[in-house]
């Protein structure tokens, strides 16, 4: 039966990544093998060939990722490039007849995003935005908690997620790469969790954003706060920084208690505790295997994503509204 085959993905993009998350975790999935590369470096390609057993005929250049349409062992393509490239990647591989797995931010504008959306609906394929928190079981006992009002209603939300982002130089300081700095790279985890923690869309945001090194940020953001206010009356406060550490908290204040994760963020390690005392901690899952999983799942059995390309687009639409507020001093309805 096909449910029981494995689905062949290759890697576009051979980054850290790449390297350090995504190749381990596919050998760990129960429904997908490391079947693939598409790479512009081919010292990559060779390591890679030899160290995962990848035939020659399964290794790609971004430009010739067309030749795909004739090769049955690739179902997905995983693309893990830099943000502004993420369009051109998945539509090549949509025309090229495969589902597309797409690294987060899904693209850099609203309209890019629709782009992709639409080459994956008309090839008939699935696309997905790998957002690793909603597969991690820390987010998924806070959500229970909110849906089950288990503190009863949720008052104020608190996320941040915050990195040293290290060298200069490099694609996330450069917005025709990257599309944004803090706010696109790690805030999305925070903006993200108000959302699948509320199960309801912003309707207001505010933001103030403040770049002390003006330099090194000459192009994209370094620190950024931002409030949102969601129907029910829920309101957020939520930060990001690519110039400060240890923020990489989710906190939701309840009528009758509160729940937190610290660290909630990371690839592992994440726990928290509930107001009465109790602690919030499970067994360690590999996130990228989950998601990874969870994605074959769908295509094997012909369902819908939890994180589809629209759901990728709903935190760019988002994030373009903070960037305003941040802009024009003012408060943006959405
Ligand atoms: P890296 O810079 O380490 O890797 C990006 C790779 O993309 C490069 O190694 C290169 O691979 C390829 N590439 C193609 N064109 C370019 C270009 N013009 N400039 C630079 N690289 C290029 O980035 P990461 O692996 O850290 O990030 C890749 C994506 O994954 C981003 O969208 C990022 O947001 C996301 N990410 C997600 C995380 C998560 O937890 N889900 C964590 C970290 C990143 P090659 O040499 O093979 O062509």
């Amino acid at each position: 039966a096909s449910g029981a085959r494995k689905l062949g993905v290759a890697i576009c993009g051979l980054g850290q990544l790449s390297e350090h998350q995504i190749a381990p975790a596919l050998a760990k999935t129960k429904h997908c093998r490391l079947a693939g590369i598409v790479t512009s470096t081919p010292a990559k390609a060779e390591a890679w060939k030899a160290k995962y057993g990848i035939p020659a005929g399964n290794v790609y250049s971004y430009d010739d990722m067309h030749r795909m349409a004739d090769n049955p062992d690739i179902d997905v393509v995983y693309v893990v490039t830099p943000n502004a490239l993420h369009a051109d990647h998945t539509i090549r591989a949509a025309q090229a007849g495969k589902h597309v797995f797409c690294e987060k931010p899904l693209e850099i504008s609203v309209e890019r995003c629709q782009q992709m959306i639409d080459a994956c609906k008309r090839a008939g394929r699935l696309l997905g935005t790998a957002y690793r928190c909603q597969y991690d079981p820390h987010h998924l006992e806070c959500i229970r908690l909110v849906r089950e009002q288990v503190f009863g209603a949720p008052r104020i939300i608190q996320a941040g997620f915050a990195i040293d982002v290290g060298e200069p130089g490099q694609w996330r300081l450069k917005r025709a790469l990257a599309g944004g700095g803090a706010l696109m790279d790690v805030g999305i985890y925070a903006l993200q969790a108000t959302r699948y923690l509320t199960g309801e869309e912003p309707v207001l945001v505010s933001a103030i954003e403040t770049r002390t090194d003006p330099v090194k940020f000459a192009e994209v953001d370094e620190s950024m706060v931002w409030t949102a206010r969601f129907p029910s009356g829920v309101v957020a406060h939520c930060s990001t920084s690519y110039r400060a550490g240890g923020i990489q908290n989710l906190r939701v204040n309840a009528q009758r208690g509160w729940f937190e994760l610290d660290p909630a963020f990371f690839y592992d390690g994440n726990h928290g505790r509930r107001s009465e005392g109790q602690e919030i901690r499970f067994p360690e899952i590999d996130l990228f295997a989950a998601e990874m999983d969870d994605f074959a799942r769908c295509i094997l059995e012909g369902k819908p994503s939890k994180v589809s390309g629209e759901e990728g687009q709903r935190d760019v639409r988002i994030m373009q509204a903070i960037y305003e507020s941040a802009r024009t001093g003012r408060a943006v309805s959405l």
